[in-house]
C-alpha cells in the first residue's frame, strides 16, 4: 500500500515538475489573490531588550536597487526562528503577507507553532519546504495540523522518509496547491517585494543540493536564503544568477560543505544569520566558514546563542534584534596541523607540541592558535612572540580545551571576549615579513609562523 501510495505521489510531483509553465501560473495567480491581511500585529518581538543598531546601506555610486512605483517603506520583518539544530524562517511582509520557509525538526514543530502565534499570524500565505531533510520538514507536520495555508512550495526532491510521506498525505488531505518551482521562477508574496527562485532541483542526487533557495529583495535590502545547498550549488548560482545580498543566511547551519570563499565573496553580506543548535554532533558552524564571513567583514549571528533572531527593515536599513555571534566554529573538521602536511598551513611546528599556530591574518591583525591534542593544556608561562617587531604577549591563566582555537587579536579593531584574547590595540603583525613564533613554558619554540 505504501509503495503505491509513494509511486503516485512520485507521480504528482513529476508531474509538478515538468509543467514549469503552471508553476508560474499558479505563483502569480495566488499572489493577486492573497488579499487577506494574516498579520495584526507584530511588534512583539521589537520590544525586546536588545541594543538596537540601525544599519544604514551605504550609497554607491551607480548602485542601481529596486525603489519601485509601490514602495511604501513599511517595515519587513524577517524571524530566524531558534528552532535548535535546523531551519525555520517566517517572512512578514511589508504588507502584511507570511512565508514560511522550513519548520525545523518534528520536535520543534510545538515551538514554530507557538512563535507564529506569539506574532499573530493567523494563516500562511506561502510555505516553502526547502527540501525534505528532517530538519527542515519534521517542524512542518504541526504547522500543517493547525495553520492554514494558501500555498505550499516544494522542492519536488522525493525522500523515502515517512515524515515527509507524511508532509505530502497532509498537504493533500487539506487540499493546498502544491507548486514545484524552477530556477528563476518568482513568488509574488507582497508586491513591494522580489523574491527569486536561485536554486530548486528536484532531481538532484543529494538532499541538500535540491534545496530552494530564495533571494528575497524589498527596495535596498535584500536576503539570500540559500536552505542547505552545497559548494556545488554556490558555484552554479555564481555562474548565472545575482547572489549579492544584505543579509545571507549560511547554507547548511554554518557547515564547510557550504559557504565557500568564492561565494560569500559574491554574495558579500553585511550580516550573516547562521541557524543551528548548541553543542550539535555535527560540529557547525565550522571554523573555515567563520573565517570566510569574517574575511568578508560579514556581523555574525547565531540561533543556538541569540534564540530566534528578528531582522527589522524598512528597504533602505536594516536592525538586527541580536547580539553578534563571538564565537569561532568549531574546528572538528580541521585536520591537526603537522609540519609536513603542507596543505594545512604555513606553520613549523617544532617538538611534539600539540599546541600550534595555524593562521596569521595580517588584515584582520590576529594569530589563531589551537589546541589539536586531546587534553586541556593550561596556557600561562606561554608567550607568543613578533619576531621582527620583538614584542611578546604573554598568556593569561586559562585553559585551552582539546580541539579549540584562541584566537589572539591586536590592532585598533581587537576584540576580547569568547574566543578571543586581546593583546593591544597596536597593530603586531601589519608589517607583512613578521614572523610568529608561539613559546612553551620552558622557552622552547614549539610553533613558528614565517
Ligand atoms: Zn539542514
Amino acid at each position: 500500500m505504501r509503495i503505491i501510495w509513494s509511486l503516485f505521489l512520485a507521480l504528482m510531483i513529476v508531474v509538478g515538475c515538468s509543467d514549469a509553465t503552471n508553476v508560474d501560473q499558479s505563483f502569480e495567480h495566488q499572489g493577486e489573490s492573497n488579499e487577506n491581511n494574516t498579520v495584526t500585529d507584530n511588534n512583539s518581538a521589537a520590544e525586546r531588550e536588545t541594543k538596537e543598531q540601525v544599519t544604514e546601506l551605504e550609497n554607491q555610486d551607480g548602485a542601481e536597487k529596486i525603489i519601485g512605483p509601490d514602495f511604501s517603506g513599511k517595515e519587513m520583518t524577517v524571524h530566524f526562528i531558534d528552532v535548535g539544530q535546523g531551519d525555520s524562517i517566517l517572512i512578514v511582509s511589508p504588507n502584511n503577507k507570511t512565508m514560511l520557509i522550513d519548520g525545523g525538526t518534528k520536535s520543534a514543530g510545538n515551538d514554530v507553532i507557538q512563535y507564529l502565534h506569539s506574532q499573530n499570524v493567523k494563516q500562511l500565505d506561502y510555505v516553502v519546504a526547502t527540501h525534505p531533510d528532517a530538519d527542515h520538514i519534521g517542524g512542518l507536520i504541526s504547522v500543517l495540523n493547525s495553520i492554514s495555508i494558501k500555498q505550499f512550495i516544494d522542492s519536488g526532491k522525493v525522500h523515502t522518509s515517512a515524515t515527509f510521506e507524511e508532509m505530502l498525505g497532509l498537504i493533500q488531505e487539506k487540499n493546498i496547491p502544491y507548486t514545484v518551482p524552477q530556477k528563476d521562477d518568482t513568488i509574488p508574496l507582497d508586491k513591494e517585494l522580489e523574491i527569486n527562485v536561485l536554486n530548486a532541483d528536484g532531481n538532484a542526487s543529494d538532499n541538500n543540493d535540491a534545496s530552494i533557495v530564495l533571494k528575497v529583495t524589498y527596495g535596498e535590502v535584500s536576503f539570500l536564503l540559500t536552505g542547505d545547498a552545497g559548494i556545488e550549488i554556490e558555484e552554479e548560482m555564481l555562474k548565472s544568477e545575482d547572489v549579492s545580498a544584505t543579509i545571507l543566511k549560511a547554507g547548511h547551519h554554518g557547515s564547510n560543505t557550504s559557504s565557500s570563499l568564492n561565494f560569500i565573496k559574491a554574495v558579500g553580506p553585511k550580516a550573516t544569520i547562521l541557524s543551528y543548535g548548541q553543542d550539535n554532533s555535527y560540529g557547525h558552524p565550522h571554523y573555515e566558514v567563520i573565517e570566510n564571513l569574517r574575511e568578508v567583514n560579514s556581523k555574525i549571528y547565531g540561533t543556538a546563542e541569540s534564540g530566534t533572531i528578528v531582522v527589522k527593515t524598512n528597504g533602505h536599513s536594516f536592525n538586527i534584534l541580536a547580539d553578534e555571534w563571538t564565537g569561532i566554529g568549531a574546528t572538528s573538521s580541521i585536520s591537526p596541523p603537522k609540519s609536513n602536511n603542507p596543505t594545512n598551513s604555513k606553520a613549523i611546528n617544532k617538538g611534539t607540541s600539540e599546541i600550534a599556530i595555524i593562521n596569521k591574518d595580517l588584515k584582520a591583525d590576529t594569530i589563531s592558535i589551537i589546541n589539536s591534542g586531546s587534553s586541556s593544556v593550561n596556557m600561562s608561562d606561554w608567550t607568543l612572540k613578533s619576531v621582527e617587531g620583538n614584542q611578546t604577549f604573554e598568556f593569561p591563566n586559562f585553559s585551552l580545551a582539546p580541539g579549540e582555537i584562541i584566537v589572539i587579536t591586536s590592532g585598533p579593531d581587537a576584540k576580547e571576549g569568547k574566543g578571543y584574547l586581546k593583546w593591544t590595540n597596536s597593530s603586531i603583525w601589519l608589517n607583512t615579513g613578521d614572523p610568529a613564533q608561539l613559546l612553551n613554558p620552558k622557552g622552547e619554540i614549539v610553533s613558528e609562523l614565517p
